[in-house]
């Protein structure tokens, strides 16, 4: 929109205070014909000011969505002003309601903008290094999957990607909220739109801009905006039936007015400050400028919500289902423990390694690096399935192949009773088989740390009035009580050994009675994810399959935040009952006032005026909450950390 238009609405509102205020000077300050004249003048400003926007929306709305606006309401009752001679009071009415309309605007674009603003740091071009060796600038949407990209100091990047070679500290706060920056070697992950703070990095582009972070984030809120909350619909809906109710009300009104003896200007006029009383602008406005603002800052803070209606049911969650390995623990576990039953170690890990090639589950990765760090080769392996919450199997030139714990030996009739693995199984490690048919080959143990900071989420919740807390996990139960224990979770809570499916059973089991929210990152979640009341996932670490199960995304690796964005659909809970009873009740005064008590029109407007930008700004005060750790309240995590990472322009040299 070119920068005249989107101006427009503050242009034409300035006009209508200055035509307001000729035509008030006109009226009190000036004698005679002049002072007529320039009465005349102000008010035929601030109507054609305040009133052909105003008239534009309301045929737009009646032409494109056949819905009677409130736009309507105000030009009915400004006509009527008009025609019984109350033009002063009319121009009050249509000035105001121009100032509060656009004021409206201002507030709700500051509360989208948050979100837009994220989108615009995604970088346009990229170095990428050429096949013989040279560095090239090419459009960010010419970088293909393996491509190598060279990121300077101050460079955005341009893409998902893994670090192959530098190291570096990167500022990720556009994506999970996090102000501190993070250190970043070979192996580890990068985001596109994150910004590259020192060093020189290489890196391997992992994922095609359509499937970046970035943009499924973009995806997310766009989504977000079509799923409107209950509340949200309600207040829509409301609108739309009260609108009609009121013009037919003030009609019937104007009818009771004129058989109560009053002269025809006067019923008129009273019908007319009827209308504006009874006008539920702050009713329709009172909803979306919370949940907008709300949603805002969540984003701001990396969680990502799909919309009001995900933010509305958080509110409510008394049951909190946590999985464990990814969610409460880091995922990044290490190997402990190598016991080769058959052959040598290296020959062991070798087959182990190349079984767990292809699967993407934390302990794969784990084992994976462990390969990779002791310099031991893979060899190919055919036919990989991953049975979810068991293992993988596969086929390699001797034969089938498994992996995987305990529930999947016996699957495949192995025992795993030996002697030689009594030291892994007295740990509370998982421990990870490999077996060919009944054979068993040999075992790993794997270790997994807590979050840091999960324990304080969990504590954080429970303060906030969430009644139960339940892990559910695939892991063994000896790790499923450690774990638990160091969360201060009770035994009743914990739960291991499951299947996808025994965490749906649970899911549901639990829902019947109270508001479930379940917390996973695996693929192995993703149906406990979809049954649950509020679905959320590990956004960036997570699994595609479990993003796209779930109603909310946390993009950032702090437990913390899950907990401050339950507090903030609570508190946006409270301020959409707040704006609803204030809205309905000064609707309810003001009607009463205009029925019984002659209430003047520019009072009646002032009152209805005067109650929409408040609400607008009872539901703004969400977008300056803070979502952020909980265990470090001296970081302050506001717009400005966004404006430190435009600042930085990329060397493009
Ligand atoms: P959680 O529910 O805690 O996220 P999972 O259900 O994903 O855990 O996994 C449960 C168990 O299944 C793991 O502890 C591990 O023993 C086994 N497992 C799952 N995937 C694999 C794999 N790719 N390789 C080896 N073992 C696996
Ligand atoms: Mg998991």
């Amino acid at each position: 929109m070119p920068r005249f238009l989107s101006n427009l609405p503050v242009v034409l509102t300035v006009a209508t205070v200055v035509g307001l205020a000729l035509a008030v000077s006109g009226n009190w300050f000036l004698d005679g014909q002049s002072g007529s004249l320039v009465f005349l003048a102000g008010a035929l400003l601030a109507y054609m000011a305040g009133g052909v926007p105003a008239g534009w929306r309301a045929l737009r709305a009646l032409w494109r969505e056949h819905i009677l606006d409130i736009d309507l309401l105000m030009i009915v009752a400004a006509i009527a002003a008009a025609a019984v001679g109350a033009l002063l009071e009319g121009a009050i009415l249509l000035t105001l309601f121009s100032l509060s309309t656009t004021l409206e605007e201002r507030a709700m674009g500051r509360a989208k903008r948050a979100i837009e603003a994220l989108m615009a740091l995604r970088p346009e071009t990229a170095l990428r290094r050429t096949p013989d060796g040279e560095v090239e600038e090419v459009p960010a949407t010419a970088l293909r999957i393996n491509d190598r990209v060279i990121l300077r100091p101050g460079a955005r990047v341009p893409a998902d990607g893994t670090v192959v070679s530098g190291r570096g500290s990167l500022d990720e706060s556009t994506i999970t909220g996090e102000s501190m920056p993070v250190r970043k070697e070979p192996g580890q992950p990068l985001f596109e739109a994150t910004v590259n703070l020192d060093g020189v990095l290489e890196a391997r582009v992992t994922k095609t801009l359509e499937q970046s972070t970035v943009a499924r984030m973009i995806a997310l809120v766009t989504e977000a905006q079509a799923a409107k909350a209950p509340s949200e619909r309600f207040s829509a809906w409301f609108g739309q039936r009260y609108t009609i109710a009121v013009l037919v009300g003030s009609v019937a009104a104007l009818g009771v007015f004129l058989w109560l003896g009053n002269s025809w200007e006067i019923a008129l006029y009273r019908a007319a400050t009827m209308l504006v009383a009874a006008s539920p602008c702050a009713v329709v406005i009172s909803v979306p400028a919370a949940i907008l603002s709300a949603l805002s800052a969540a984003a701001r803070g990396g969680v990502l919500f799909k919309g009001g209606a995900a933010l509305e049911n958080l509110a409510g969650i008394k049951v909190f289902a946590f999985d464990k390995t990814g969610t409460l623990t880091t995922g990044r576990a290490t190997v402990t423990g190598v016991v080769a039953l058959e052959g040598n170690e290296s020959d062991f890990l070798s087959t182990l390694g190349s079984l767990e090639a292809h699967s993407e589950h934390h302990i794969a990765d784990a084992l994976r690096r462990e390969v990779a760090q002791r310099g031991i080769p893979v060899r190919d392996v055919r036919n990989v399935k991953a049975l979810p919450s068991r293992g993988v199997v596969g086929e390699d030139d001797a034969g089938p192949l498994w992996a995987g714990n305990r529930g999947m030996a016996e699957a495949m009739g192995a025992s795993i009773d030996r002697e030689a693995l009594e030291t892994l199984h007295s740990t509370a490690e998982t421990v990870v088989y490999l077996g060919r048919g009944d054979r068993l080959l040999g075992a790993v143990s794997v270790a997994d740390k807590l979050r840091e900071t999960s324990a304080g989420a969990l504590a954080a919740l429970r303060r906030s009035g969430v009644e139960t807390i339940l892990m559910m996990t695939g892991d063994r139960r000896s790790v499923a009580l450690r774990i638990g224990a160091e969360l201060g979770l009770r035994d009743h809570e914990i739960h291991a050994e499951m299947l996808p499916e025994d965490k749906v059973r649970l899911v549901a089991e639990a829902a019947a009675r109270q508001k479930v929210a379940f917390v996973g990152d695996g693929v192995n979640d993703a149906a406990a994810l979809a049954r649950s009341d509020v679905g959320i996932a590990m956004g960036a670490a997570g699994s595609e399959v479990a993003l796209q199960a779930a109603d909310v995304a946390l993009l950032s690796e702090d437990m913390g935040r899950l907990a401050a964005a339950h507090r903030l659909s609570q508190r946006a809970a409270w301020i959409i009952r707040q704006n609803l009873t204030f809205a309905i009740g000064a609707m309810l005064l003001l009607v009463t006032g205009a029925a019984f008590f002659d209430l003047p029109l520019p009072l009646a407007v002032l009152g209805h005026e005067g109650g929409t930008v408040l609400v607008v700004l009872n539901g703004l005060r969400l977008l300056n909450d803070p979502i952020r750790d909980v265990s470090r309240p001296d970081l302050k995590t506001s717009g400005s950390r966004l404006d430190a990472a435009q600042r930085i322009t990329p060397l493009n040299a």
